[in-house]
């Protein structure tokens, strides 16, 4: 199942996030779920881990597993590098072993002061707050974006973490509308008027932690899961599904594509098993009542500034 973007290229509407997927399971985990059904794999220059999707990648093609023309692959820029644009996804594309990426987002709103090719520091100054690269605008960006399209780098670009203010800044001087907006958004952070905004202007909306980053972002940024909450363990008992399942098809029944990460085989299977049934209109409202509109990946833990405030 795919949803198209507004190029007319199709995004399967479920993917891996290979974010804090270790190097060394990487490659069992790409061949597990190729072999399971996915074909649709979210990196990032910064998940630090593109060498190792690469060479995983290379050995599918090689073992016929799948052909580069069945997968999307996307990746992303590292806000050091919006001034180095062309170079940093000629990097990712090297690294990832591929000619072209289907996707390119812009990772963050931010640009940050230049760390090096190949690397994705947060500098921060003296007083611990992110180093900004005033010279560089969000528009700036944009238009080296755009160039990757016309040299045939990328099929599409879009943009990630940007609400609605800066989306719609970013369709006003975009030449190559954005066709992807890649946000937070689960039961516990809905974010509904954002995702109806993207969707009538024809950017496809990711939700990226679409799990509610379950445990990892408990232990990390100490959130509350989405997957403790009572009234979606009550819908999973109703449809004999877990509640990851219930959160992941509620997704995909709001029309956003979901890109669960998981190290786990198991849940690799159970994370895509979610096409063979359907949430009620009833249910769809009743889990619109468990938002909390709670941001659970909070980048100021590391940046010394709350990007969103
Ligand atoms: P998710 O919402 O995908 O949650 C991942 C967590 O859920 C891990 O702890 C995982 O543990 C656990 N998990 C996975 N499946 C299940 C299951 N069926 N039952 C219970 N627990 C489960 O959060 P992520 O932060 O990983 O986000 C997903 C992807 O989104 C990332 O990999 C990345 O590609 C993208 N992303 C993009 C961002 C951006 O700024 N654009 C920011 C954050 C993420 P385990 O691995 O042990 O199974």
């Amino acid at each position: 199942m795919a949803i198209t973007l507004n190029n007319g290229f199709k995004m399967p509407i479920i993917g891996l996030g290979v974010w804090r997927m270790e190097g060394k399971d990487i490659k069992n985990l790409l061949f597990h779920a190729i072999k399971i059904g996915y074909r649709h794999f979210d990196c990032a220059a910064d998940y630090k881990n593109e060498v190792e999707v690469g060479d995983a990648l290379a050995e599918a093609f090689h073992e016929g597993l799948v052909k580069r023309e069945d997968l999307f692959i996307t990746t992303k820029l590292w806000n050091s590098d919006h001034g180095h644009v062309i170079e940093a996804c000629k990097d990712s594309l090297k690294k990832l072993g591929l000619e072209y990426l289907d996707l390119y987002l812009v990772h963050f709103p931010v640009a940050t002061r230049h760390t090096g090719a190949g690397t994705t520091d947060s500098a921060l100054g003296e007083d611990g707050v992110l180093d900004i690269d005033t010279t560089v605008s969000l528009e700036t960006t944009w238009h080296a974006m755009e160039d990757l399209v016309s040299m045939g780098l990328v099929r599409s670009i879009g943009i990630s973490n940007y609400d609605i203010y800066l989306t719609r800044d970013c369709l006003a001087y975009a030449k190559v509308k954005p066709a992807v907006n890649q946000i937070e958004t689960h039961p516990y952070f809905q974010r509904d008027s954002l995702v109806k905004f993207c969707q009538k202007h024809g950017v496809c909306v990711t939700a990226h932690t679409p799990l509610g980053g379950a445990a990892a972002n408990t232990d990390l940024f100490g959130s509350v899961s989405c997957l403790e909450d009572s009234v979606l363990k009550g819908l999973a008992k109703k449809y004999n599904k877990t509640v990851a399942q219930i959160a992941l098809r509620w997704g995909i029944q709001r029309n956003t594509v979901v890109i669960p990460k998981s190290s786990k085989l198991d849940r690799l299977e159970e994370n895509f098993q979610v096409l063979d049934f359907k949430i009620t209109k009833e249910d769809m409202e009743l889990i619109k009542s468990v938002d909390r509109g709670c941001r659970t990946n909070q980048p100021a833990k590391f940046w010394g500034i709350d990007l969103y405030a």
